[in-house]
């Protein structure tokens, strides 16, 4: 498989404890259909065990500059694909 074009490949770490999204973010996510209004997140093709590990994942984004949670990333339009423990990610701006 040829490799996909990306500009960054970005570290996930893992973090204690529990992550919240910020308020933009869910909104986003409400309305592209992957949190229902309850905030419960329906991402296709993520099992809810692999769901539980992703919300304890953060990445920092070299492009927005801060740390974010890797649920944020994963949905994020650069996000090409995630490889042994890395985003491989466009960095185009956002
Ligand atoms: S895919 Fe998006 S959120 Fe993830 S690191 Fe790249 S720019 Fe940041």
């Amino acid at each position: 498989m040829a490799e996909l074009e990306h500009k960054y490949e970005v570290e996930i770490n893992e973090k204690e404890g529990r992550q919240k999204l910020p308020q933009n973010v869910k909104d986003e996510l409400k309305a592209s259909g992957m949190m229902d209004e309850k905030g419960k997140l329906k991402l296709k093709g993520v099992s809810p065990k692999m769901l539980k590990k992703m919300k304890q994942e953060v990445v920092d984004c070299p492009v927005l500059k801060e740390e974010i949670q890797f649920i944020q990333c994963f949905v994020c339009p650069n996000f090409q694909s995630r490889v042994m423990g890395k985003v491989l990610c466009k960095g185009d701006s956002l």
